[in-house]
């Protein structure tokens, strides 16, 4: 950095300090003059989980419409982009503690001494609302929107997060914090509301995400490093299916498999890489007739740059997956670290499909479908034998004909 560009992150961090400032004081006054807006604060808290009450207020109070906020680094893991650094909202990040170590002289005896120096600082940071993002390296996993363009406010990225509310006598507290200097927050001013329209064990609607991680192995020397993944899932009963829309990764479609034997100790599943492959989707002219060449669909997860198609069939309950070696867009298999670490996202998702509460209904879906299938195979060889006896039974007619021919001819 240029001492300029220093001095213009400073100012940048000193305003945004001073934004949250103000904003965090002018809705705590807004709440003390108006008690009865609590509640919609509250509701408002349980959308932006985890960010504590005060973060609430300091949002709020710069960008009132906003749904869902994350900082930067963190869209980046959600594979999109900010578009527009003005809708920077500042918050205070948690208090951080820092030690040095000081050398004083101890003037009991004179000698030079170590000493542990604690201090703390709030450091101020800046998140950005979901309406100031877009998909990158390709359309949005969530809604089907294009690269580069703003989703819908449909979709799950834009929207409110699930999460509980907190109290009003945990907000009010957080108001007592912030006005101190100004006369403070009576907590009798909340006598005057009516009951609660928030319930605590429901919460608030709004998105869940859930995480998968993906460890990659430890080189010498090298400490494993760790990535995190959001994802939410949608479950299709008439596939069917659990799709699984992974944040920064692709979708993975994980459903029971289409053959399996129905005899007991057969779980098959099948985990299919990205949305169906179109069908007016073309092959390249030299794959033509070349079924090791396998598509890729629309979403298709992507590790270490290699894009996965096709799908795997693996057994849960299973430990070791043999045969699992998903292949790769184009032709071939994918490399064995990169199979290994879907593997882990894999392994992950399937503890998620099979903990569902809807697991039965999936599960008799898939029989369902299976046993219509089934039901068609045997309609359709009873045809054909019945066909083939019609033909033995002609065949036979023929032969005693052509038999008792022969045995007039010979009588003759
Ligand atoms: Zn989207």
């Amino acid at each position: 950095m240029t001492p300029e560009e220093l001095a213009a992150w400073q100012a940048r961090k000193d305003n945004g300090r001073a934004a949250a400032k103000s904003a965090e004081v002018q809705i705590a006054a807004a709440i003390r003059d108006k008690p009865e807006l609590i509640d919609g604060f509250r509701a408002f808290c349980a959308r932006m989980n985890p960010y504590s009450i005060r973060n609430c207020l300091r949002i709020f109070g710069q960008n009132p419409e906003a749904t869902h906020v994350q900082p930067r680094f963190f869209w980046g893991g959600y594979g999109r982009a900010i578009i527009d650094d003005n809708a920077a909202v500042w918050i205070m990040a948690p208090k951080v503690e820092r030690t040095k170590t000081k050398e004083v002289e101890n003037p009991r005896t004179g000698q030079v001494e170590e000493v542990e120096d604690t201090y703390k600082f709030w450091p101020v940071e800046d998140v950005y609302p979901a309406s100031a993002t877009v998909p990158k390296n390709g359309p949005c996993p969530f809604c089907n929107g294009p690269e580069g363009e703003r989703c819908p406010d449909w979709c799950a990225v834009m929207q409110p997060q699930a999460g509980s509310a907190p109290s009003r006598e945990d907000v009010a507290e957080a108001l007592n914090a912030v006005l101190k200097q100004i006369g403070g927050f009576d907590p009798n001013l909340l006598h005057g509301l009516g009951p609660d329209p928030i319930d605590e064990d429901d919460g608030c609607p709004g998105v869940t995400w859930h995480n998968v991680t993906i460890t990659k192995g430890a080189a010498k020397d090298k400490k494993p490093r760790t990535r995190r993944y959001r994802f939410i899932h949608t479950i299709d009963l008439d596939r069917p299916g659990v799709r699984y829309a992974v944040a920064g990764l692709g979708v993975i479609w994980i459903g029971p498999h289409e053959f399996r034997r129905d005899t007991g100790g057969d779980d098959a599943v099948t985990v299919q890489y990205g949305d169906d492959v179109p069908s007016d989707w073309e092959k390249p002219r030299w794959a033509w007739g070349d079924s090791a060449y396998h598509q890729a669909g629309p979403h298709a997860p992507n590790i270490n740059g290699i894009t996965f198609a096709s799908y795997s069939v693996v057994y849960p309950s299973e430990d070791r997956w043999r045969w699992f070696e998903p292949w790769r867009e184009g032709k071939g298999r994918v490399p064995e670290t990169t199979a290994e670490q879907m593997g882990q996202v894999v392994r992950q998702l399937l503890d998620h499909y099979r903990g569902l509460v809807e697991l039965d209904a999936i599960e008799q879906a898939g029989f369902r479908k299976r046993s219509a299938y089934r039901a068609r195979e045997a309609e359709h060889e009873a045809s054909r034998l019945a066909k083939r006896e019609q033909e033995l039974a002609q065949q036979r007619a023929e032969a005693e004909q052509r038999a008792a021919a022969q045995r007039a001819l010979a009588e003759q």
